[in-house]
């Protein structure tokens, strides 16, 4: 691996990644590259850590893994076999990213997967700052308020896998960690980065290893970050990605748009396995303005094949009766999504478990043949587990991060593919009402 790695260097020698993100779950890993792209680094998402060196060149980053909510021992292997990754690909600072409601039970993750970064950097002091003021997160005196609100009152302490019912985030992290936990307060934030520097030495002198971070606003944000700049690793949500760029500016490539992809001409397709209320919206939407074939997980049950073929049928029609056009002939939508009775349905009839995997074995297959056999290459998918089923019957290793459709759904381009291809992945809630339909023109 290293006499490969350092053959592509010798080829681009400006190409190194400079930062190197460990996320806790798929979507959280795009939001954070998006975030990266929209502050000017060229930033590649990874599905899972690569068994290979990193081809393509890139500023940051963002090994995905789905850790969040398994044994905290897995956790910790995963995020240091990633870190160990990153590192050989060149990677000089290090982005352990979670969700921006700290999503996380006395056990862990990120309590132990932060030690475990630590001691494997040689480091005795990091931050914890999950503030996403965006997405009106944020931490003062060290409570986490989520919609204004504290985190135990947000709703999430209902949370099934996480709930979290603590909004204190020092005693929160404490329970997760041997290390002593302190804060970083919004009085030094408010004194600007000189000031946090210093309060970092001060709880390093009284052997703190994590601190907690208050921020209300991306100014803060910006101050923590430049505060950040010698850390060997940062932990935090999306937020802190806004500042990080700017330690770096000088080695950062400004004439070119991180955000630019190569252009990807062919056929265009939705599909859809999202049940959540914002997909169905969209979905309300574009079948008013697209082609569509709905599948139905009973039907699926009844005639597997039969539901899939007669699918394909119906979009080879489409690609091909438009074919002489000189038009191109547009979008076509297959979807599975159904309200919450008719999904409740099916599960009464399949089981929960069930239901889902079979319309997603189907919404895999169908996107195996769409770009296989029907030449499509550009391709939106709404539902996360849904598009974790797609990117791997697609055999996608990672995703080069463009332009943001809407805020955390970016357009990408898969790494690892025999045939080029542009993708959005869309996760349920995520998108405006127009999202199946304006997302074409945000096209390069
Ligand atoms: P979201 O991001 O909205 O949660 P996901 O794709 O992660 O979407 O999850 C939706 C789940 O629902 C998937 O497992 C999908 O296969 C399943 N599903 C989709 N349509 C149906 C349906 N009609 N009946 C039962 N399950 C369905």
């Amino acid at each position: 691996m290293a006499n490969a790695l350092s053959k592509a260097d010798e080829r681009r020698p400006s190409t190194r990644p400079i930062l190197g993100c460990i996320a806790d779950d798929f979507t959280g890993a795009t939001d954070l590259a998006s975030m990266l792209v929209s502050a000017g680094m060229r930033t590649l998402q990874t599905i899972g850590i690569p068994e290979t060196p990193l081809e393509a060149d890139a500023d940051a980053v963002v090994v995905a893994l789905k850790s969040r909510t398994i044994p905290a021992k897995e956790a910790v292997d995963q995020s240091i076999q990633a870190l160990d990754w990153l590192r050989e690909q060149g990677c000089e600072q290090f982005y352990f990213k979670y969700c921006s409601t700290f999503d996380s039970t006395p056990a862990g993750n990120i309590g132990p997967v932060t030690e475990a970064l630590m001691e494997a950097l040689g480091t005795d002091f990091t931050v914890a700052c999950p503030a996403l003021p965006a997405n009106r997160r944020s931490v003062f005196n060290g409570y986490l308020f989520a919609n204004g609100v504290p985190l135990n009152e947000s709703g999430m302490q209902d949370h099934p896998l996480t709930p979290m019912t603590d909004a204190n985030l020092v005693r929160v992290l404490g329970a997760q960690t041997r290390h002593d936990v302190g804060l970083i307060d919004y009085a030094t934030l408010r004194q600007g980065d000189a000031a946090v520097t210093a309060r970092i030495e001060a709880l390093k002198a009284e052997g703190v290893g994590i601190a907690i971070c208050d921020a209300i606003d991306n100014e803060d944000l910006f101050v923590l970050a430049r505060a950040c700049r010698d850390l060997p690793l940062v932990t935090a949500g999306s937020g802190l990605a806004l500042g990080l760029p700017a330690n770096v500016a000088e080695r950062l490539d400004h004439t070119r748009d991180a955000a630019r992809l190569e252009p990807i001409a062919g056929r265009e397709a939705v599909l859809s396995g999202s049940c959540s209320r914002a997909t169905l919206a969209q979905i309300e939407h574009a079948r008013q303005r697209m082609p569509s074939v709905h599948l139905d997980a009973l039907a699926l049950d009844d005639d597997y094949q039969g539901v899939v073929d007669a699918a394909l049928a119906h979009a080879e029609a489409h690609f091909v009766a438009d074919a002489g056009n000189r038009n191109a002939p547009g979008p076509m939508l297959i979807y599975a999504s159904a309200s919450p009775e008719e999904v409740r349905r099916a599960q009464q009839r399949l089981g929960v478990q069930e239901a889902g995997e079979l319309v997603e074995r189907a919404m895999a297959e169908i996107a195996a043949e769409l770009v296989g056999r029907l030449g499509v290459r550009r391709l939106l998918v709404a539902g996360g587990e849904t598009s974790g089923a797609v990117v791997t019957a697609l055999d996608v290793k990672g995703l080069r991060i463009g332009e943001s459709i809407d805020p955390g759904v970016p357009w990408t381009t898969a790494l690892g593919t025999d045939e080029p291809l542009a993708l959005a992945l869309k996760s349920g809630n995520f998108g405006a009402t127009d999202f199946m339909t304006k997302a074409w023109k945000l096209m390069p």
